[in-house]
């Protein structure tokens, strides 16, 4: 169909250094676009590790590579929406830490209880999912998946 019918099929490729080993996620999600195709596919890959600050991918035979230093190179993390007073983005894992301890605040405090409907609190649940797919492997994507477990807890199981 578009451009002779090629669909770009992107593929998981072991970064070690003349390693060949590559993984194709199937025809079936070749909907994806290419960040989440690549999310989609490191989930999938029975014992392929990723190094989420170096955006590498290791097959199950070079895992060990996974947990190397990453050197005095940290790629800058902004936040996409919080802004701090001056208007500048914050740093994700300070943000992360940020709203954990707002959370353990909110739980020493006899704070106010809000009510959410079944539907609100499931599709909340659901939003943090995507949120902790986005920011795998930081903080504020662990943070996400907790609070989501949290709202699914209350719900009586996943909704
Ligand atoms: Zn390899």
């Amino acid at each position: 169909m578009s451009r002779g019918g090629t669909l770009r099929r992107v593929v998981l490729s072991c970064d070690v250094a003349g390693c060949p080993v590559q993984l194709e996620p199937p025809p079936t999600e070749a909907w994806r676009n290419d960040a989440d195709a690549r999310s989609w596919a490191r989930d999938h890959a029975v014992g392929w590790t990723s190094d989420p600050v170096r955006q590498t991918d290791y097959c199950p035979e070079h895992g060990r590579f996974s947990t190397a230093p990453a050197g005095d190179v940290v790629p800058p993390r902004p936040t996409a929406a919080a802004r701090d007073r001056a208007g500048n983005p914050l740093d994700r894992e300070e943000y992360a830490d940020l709203l954990r301890a707002r959370l353990a605040d909110g739980d020493r405090s006899t704070d106010r209880t809000l009510m959410l409907t079944a539907a609100e609190a499931a599709v909340a649940a659901r939003l943090l999912d995507e949120l902790a797919g986005v920011y795998r492997g930081e903080g504020l994507g662990l943070l996400a998946r907790e609070v989501s477990a949290l709202l699914d807890g209350r719900l009586g199981g996943r909704g």
